[in-house]
């Protein structure tokens, strides 16, 4: 039987940068955009020879924006990854683009070439916390956007959100969630903003967190989201996203639950037969690679890394424990022939203690007050904390 793998495809261009962004994007000509393409698909021929014995489950492709792309380029992308990887039959085939950036010719063509879900970034409903986060549209782009994947045909439609915004109340959280859940869209991504180092919301609120949702208001708005969308249908499936029975994101399950993935395009990492590596991030290095030469590799990945049984075990526990169905012992005992409980039994007492955890076995999962202090129970998997 071939094995599974996920494929992520990276598209580092946007139509300008927001404010709070670390993401590898940039803007850039329509001449650069299209002379990336052209080597994103050399790489795709290239890496396809390696991968024979292997069944593509999912395709992502993410950035940056790819919609902002031409038609044509996504296109091609598309045929070049069928005419060279075996891909399932019903794999869930992704593409993220953000509200103003697509018309009916580029819904058309995704779905021509295979693309089934779609993924809007949108952030917030409310048009000043958009402005505020450097955000290209507005909320009333986005509902245009939406529509138009309506009519085209996408029946598979995910929408992010942020919270933890400056400036952002509960009651214009609740007014976000309410006005997308009337979309009705199928998965809703909901992530907290993150202050990045090197971004100009680092400059502006890295010393002043006050002008940030307090700890306890973040905790508020996350417990709002989760009871409101359930309210609406929406199943809590891992920490930060819920879903329309169903309509669990494929791809991301599969890097929580250690499916191998590629990564093609800049920057983007790849998890491989137990090593993690990643693309050059450097756009001018990548474009100059030879892909028919014998040292493209070579050129190409970078921090190759081999992952110990430890960390294997390690990255089990953390990244499946972000699941609401929380991990399983009979799936750690079939990948590493051993008992979940003899290697971290005295961990997994001690959270059971403090009700950081819950155990319906085989399964162990985080309760809500261990999502709530989640970095500290997942750092306590960890072999060298
Ligand atoms: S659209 Fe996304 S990737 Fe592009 S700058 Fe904004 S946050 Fe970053």
């Amino acid at each position: 039987m071939k094995r599974p793998l996920e494929l992520y495809i990276h598209i580092p261009f946007c139509a300008r940068k927001c404010l709070y962004c670390d993401f590898l994007s940039q803007t850039a000509s329509e001449m650069v955009c299209h002379g990336y393409v052209e080597q994103l698909l050399e790489e795709i021929k290239r890496q396809s020879e390696y991968y024979r014995e292997y069944n593509v489950v999912t395709v992502f492709i993410g950035g940056g924006t790819p919609s902002i792309l031409k038609a044509e380029d996504i296109q091609a992308v598309m045929n070049t990854v069928n005419g060279n990887f075996r891909l399932e039959r019903n794999a869930e085939v992704t593409i993220e683009a953000n509200p103003g950036t697509v018309n009916q010719e580029k819904l058309e063509a995704y779905l021509d070439c295979g693309i089934n879900r779609i993924s809007l970034g949108l952030q917030s409903a409310d048009d000043e916390e958009l402005k505020t986060l450097g955000r290209i549209h507005t909320f009333d782009d986005f509902l245009k956007t939406y529509q138009r994947v309506r009519v085209a045909g996408f029946k598979n439609v995910n929408v992010d959100l942020m919270s933890a915004l400056p400036g952002q109340t509960l009651n214009s959280w609740k007014a976000t969630l309410r006005k997308v859940t009337m979309m009705k869209p199928e998965h809703i991504s909901a992530y907290s903003l993150m202050i990045e180092e090197g971004t100009p919301f680092y400059d502006r609120y890295h010393d002043h967190p006050e002008l940030l949702p307090s700890e306890d208001e973040e905790r508020e708005i996350y417990y709002a989201a989760k009871a409101f969308l359930r309210e609406q249908g929406y199943e809590r499936y891992e920490i930060s996203n819920y879903a329309r029975p169903g309509y669990e994101c494929r791809h991301n399950i599969g890097y929580w639950t250690g499916v191998e993935y590629l990564g093609l395009g800049l920057g983007a990492s790849s998890y491989i037969q137990n090593f993690r590596f990643s693309n050059t991030a450097d756009l001018d290095a990548y474009r100059k690679i030879n892909m028919n030469g014998d040292d493209a590799d070579w050129h190409l990945h970078q921090n190759i890394t081999e992952l110990s049984e430890q960390d294997l075990m390690e990255e089990f526990m953390i990244l499946g424990l972000r699941m609401s169905r929380g991990v399983s012992g009979s799936e750690f005992l079939a990948r590493f022939g051993l008992n979940m409980w003899n290697v971290y039994g005295k961990v997994l007492r001690k959270l059971q203690e403090n009700r950081l955890i819950e155990v319906e076995s085989p399964y162990v999962r985080l309760t809500d007050f261990g999502v709530d202090i989640s970095n500290y129970v997942l750092s306590e998997f960890m072999f060298d904390k």
